[in-house]
């Protein structure tokens, strides 16, 4: 399959060796419009060990490089994949179905993260002190975890992949990557550029595969693999972190997500109602930290919600290819059937659907941006993660009230303030389960801000000044130096 003239790789990455190119073993589809776009290789178990047999020899070349020689290193993939912008656009576009606006955005965003970790590769600061008794200077350095196992989703197939080989390969690890089925072609592309950039190939392996549980088998009986990093859902991430548990695998997870969106009642009202528009669109609302709640104040219920329901009807759907399309297809027929029945369920409990809620005839697994408010208690959409562009909008009189059924949730990935008073909203914020909370602002993901869920949305963070603290084991050597150290 080419792209802008260039051939897309479609086999394993063992290390420096690509194999299986050509191999027919997994289709990958355009959901705009169903067609198939290419096949890629599956990896199986004896795969999966060489993987890991070269990722070991690429853990003892690839950390003995000075922390200045890996920053350029990534800070040359940065730039690659800010060159190569509407290349790793049109991949994510083709089989991820976002539109090529949205796909720009997170090849913006997931360069970042080489360029944020080359800056953290050179700043991890070791320290020398004294114990307070004075018999000893504590000596605190920071090591490589080791091999790397990393599962990404779908959803966003290219930053979900750099947020974890950035910081990882920044730490001095080897990495194995196993991208989602669904859209491998992505980081199978980035790989290459991560060769292109100089990181040695024994470094990073991508394996995609038509059983994750086998390769993950294979991952996690090897003593050398010491770090699994997992995006994806809760359910998942709970399996990994049973297989974790038997050999003590350091573990990080971002995991799903239900995030509520508060629009207090001094919220300004056209910056909530844009905000909140963001936060839910994105990707058609397949985002983990998406608005999948929306409570608003008494008093702008109803204004609030025509509003929001006009500005989501105005959304143009289409191909992502196009430039003037709006909202892209969801991923795939069961996500487009799972957003179906959420809706369908709601609106016969009897829900007010103020716009869309019809899934189109025709190719391409599209659901129309909708709103729907007055939803009965007892309605499913109003428990489950939705990841779609449907808008739930959900009254409230009270604060505490509110801030109690916010957090009335197993999930505590992201969270929404809209206020115009800056100090209520922080206040209102800090009372809120969720890793990550944005105060009049519907799209908050930073690389250099630390990402990550609280109660079962997740364990660790991802980016800012601690996302490669996550890829290394602290030592403390405790020195016989009677006195002070200096
Ligand atoms: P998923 O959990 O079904 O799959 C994620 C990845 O795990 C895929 O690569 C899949 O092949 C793999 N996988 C499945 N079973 C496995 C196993 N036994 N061993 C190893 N790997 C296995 O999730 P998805 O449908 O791809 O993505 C959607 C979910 O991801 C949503 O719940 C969303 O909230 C979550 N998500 C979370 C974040 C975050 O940062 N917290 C970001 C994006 C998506």
């Amino acid at each position: 399959m080419n792209v802008h003239n260039i051939s897309l790789p479609t086999g394993l990455k063992i290390g420096a060796e690509w194999r299986y190119q050509g191999r027919a073993d997994i289709p990958v589809y355009n959901p705009a419009d169903e067609s198939l776009l290419t096949h890629i290789a599956a990896a199986n178990a004896d795969d999966a060990k060489d993987a890991i047999d070269a990722a070991s020899k690429g853990f003892a070349e690839w950390r003995k490089t000075s922390p200045r020689e890996r920053a350029e290193i990534l800070r040359r993939a940065y730039h690659l994949m800010q060159e190569r912008k509407e290349t790793i656009a049109q991949i994510i576009t083709l089989e991820e179905g976002k539109t090529l606006n949205e796909a720009r955005g997170e090849v913006n965003y997931a360069s970042e993260f080489f360029r944020w970790f080359a800056d953290q590769a050179v700043q991890m600061h070791d320290a020398l002190s004294s114990a307070p008794n004075g018999d000893k200077a504590i000596m605190v350095t920071h090591h490589p975890v080791g091999i790397a196992y990393l599962v990404t989703p779908w959803n966003f197939p290219a930053a979900m992949a750099t947020r974890k080989i950035a910081p990882a390969l920044a730490a001095g690890c080897s990495v194995i990557l196993k991208p989602a089925t669904e859209t491998p072609l992505t980081a199978l592309y980035v790989a290459t550029l991560l060769e292109e950039a100089g990181v040695p190939g024994d470094a990073v392996s991508v394996l995609s595969s038509k059983s994750a549980r086998e390769i993950s088998e294979v991952m996690f009986a090897d003593e050398r693999v010491r770090k699994v990093s997992f995006t994806g859902s809760t359910e998942v991430g709970r399996v990994l972190l049973h297989n974790a548990a038997e050999r003590v695998v350091n573990s990080s997870m971002e995991l799903g997500g239900n995030a509520p969106l508060l629009v207090l009642d001094d919220a300004d009202f056209d910056t909530a109602v844009e905000q909140t528009l963001m936060a839910k669109i994105r990707n058609a609302g397949e985002s983990c930290i998406a608005a999948n709640r929306i409570f608003v104040a008494r008093s702008l219920y109803t204004t609030f919600s025509e509003a929001l329901a006009e500005k989501m009807a105005a959304l143009k759907m289409g191909d992502g290819r196009d430039e003037d399309v709006d909202i892209g297809p969801l991923v795939n027929r069961d996500t487009q059937q799972k957003v179906a029945s959420l809706v369908d369920d709601a609106v016969s409990r009897g829900a007010n659907l103020l716009t869309g809620g019809v899934m189109p005839d025709g190719n391409g697994y599209f659901y129309p941006p909708t709103v729907l408010n007055d939803i009965p208690a007892g309605a499913e959409i109003l428990e489950t993660e939705i990841f779609g562009p449907v808008a739930v909008i959900i009254p409230f009189d009270d604060e505490d009230a509110v801030i109690e059924e916010a957090n009335n949730t197993i999930f505590g990935l992201a969270a929404y303030v809209m206020s115009s008073d800056t100090v209520h909203a922080v206040s209102v914020a800090k009372r809120l389960e969720a890793g990550v909370v944005g105060i009049n602002k519907g799209v908050i993901s930073d690389p250099a801000a630390p990402f990550g869920g609280m109660k079962q949305s997740g364990l660790g963070r991802e980016g800012g000044y601690v996302g490669i603290g996550e890829f290394t084991e602290t030592q403390y050597i405790g020195l016989d130096w009677p006195g002070s150290p200096a």
